[in-house]
């Protein structure tokens, strides 16, 4: 029986597997989640549930946050019933969410002037990888906090890795990011132009799982294609949401820029569909540049 006692708030496609491992794994936790109604599958499970944020930092001893972007951590930190200003100290506060460096640096300071401690640990790996306890872990802080909290990490992960201060490990996410990006709309732009050019995509993403190229996002996203199924694993507006985070700290790449705006334009209509719903986009894109050329042909 684990007897450190954990809050967990977040229980979107992430916060949801994750936090149910470490129920399994025999933590007392007790979870808070905007949509009170989603709590209902952790009470089920054994968990207990708060009615705010609050709660947890007053009686929890690590809270963990993994929910979408800056604004709902600032929320969570400084909004009515916020983490900050309880009196309580000690407290290990670790965000888990990819949000912006420059977030996890203003809360981490507000959290060290109460005497509490906060780790930025974003994610790699999908809800798959949480659901197995295989996600790989990049922590931003102090290294001795990370130590208290890497038997929490175990259950989550399969690799965890201090990447370097405050923010550090937002920055790394944003780096996998741009390159998760890449993957997404590199197989969307590879599909499109095999389909134009009548090769069948079945046959299209077996080659590819075959060759060099494969890998798990291939096959996950490439069934994904053949089904016809973007019901969102990782949502597409997230990943709007990170190259715009990246754009702040500098991304100014040639295929980052490229991959920037494609994201942003598809946001509006494709969203909350999943990330490999990009291909919607740029198939209909691609028809538009047909249709044009041979308009002026
Ligand atoms: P999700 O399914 O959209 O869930 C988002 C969670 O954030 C929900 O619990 C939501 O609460 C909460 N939330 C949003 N705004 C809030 C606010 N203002 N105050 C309080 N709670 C708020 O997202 P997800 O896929 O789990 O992703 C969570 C984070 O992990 C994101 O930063 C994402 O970029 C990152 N991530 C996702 C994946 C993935 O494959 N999905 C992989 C790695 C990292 P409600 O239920 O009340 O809306």
């Amino acid at each position: 029986m684990n007897t450190i006692k954990i809050g967990w708030i977040g229980l979107g496609n992430m916060g949801n597997p994750m936090s149910q491992r470490l129920v399994h794994a025999g933590y007392p936790v007790t979870v808070y989640n905007r949509n009170r109604a989603k709590e209902e599958a952790l009470k089920l499970m054994g968990a207990t549930v708060a009615s705010s944020p609050r709660l947890l930092m007053e009686q929890m001893d690590v809270i963990i946050i993994m929910v979408t972007d800056d604004k709902a951590i600032r929320e969570i930190f400084t909004g009515d019933k916020g983490l900050l200003g309880t009196k309580t100290n000690g407290k290990i506060i670790i965000n888990m969410s990819t949000v912006s460096p420059g977030i996890s640096k203003e809360m981490a300071f507000l959290c060290n002037q109460e005497g509490n401690h906060y780790l930025d640990a974003a994610v790699s790996g999908s809800v798959k990888q949480a659901e197995e306890g295989q996600l790989v872990i990049m922590v931003g802080g102090n290294e001795t906090i990370l130590e208290k909290a890497k038997p929490i990490f175990e259950h989550l992960g399969k690799l965890t890795l201090l990447v370097g201060g405050t923010g550090a490990g937002n920055t790394a996410k944003l780096a996998i990011n741009i390159l998760l990006a890449f993957h997404a709309q590199g197989l969307a732009e590879a599909v499109v132009f095999a389909r134009q050019n009548e090769i069948k995509t079945k046959d299209l993403i077996t080659l590819i799982n075959n060759s060099a190229l494969g890998n798990v996002f291939t096959k996950i996203k490439g069934d994904a294609i053949i089904q016809n199924n973007y019901k969102a694993a990782f949502a597409l507006k997230h990943i709007a949401k990170d190259l715009h985070l990246a754009k702040e700290v500098g991304l100014a790449t040639p295929m980052g820029e490229i991959a920037f705006k494609t994201f942003q334009q598809a946001e509006p209509v494709l969203g909350e569909e999943d990330i490999i719903a990009i291909i919607k986009h740029i198939a209909s894109s691609s028809e538009q540049s047909i249709t044009n050329s041979s308009e002026t042909h």
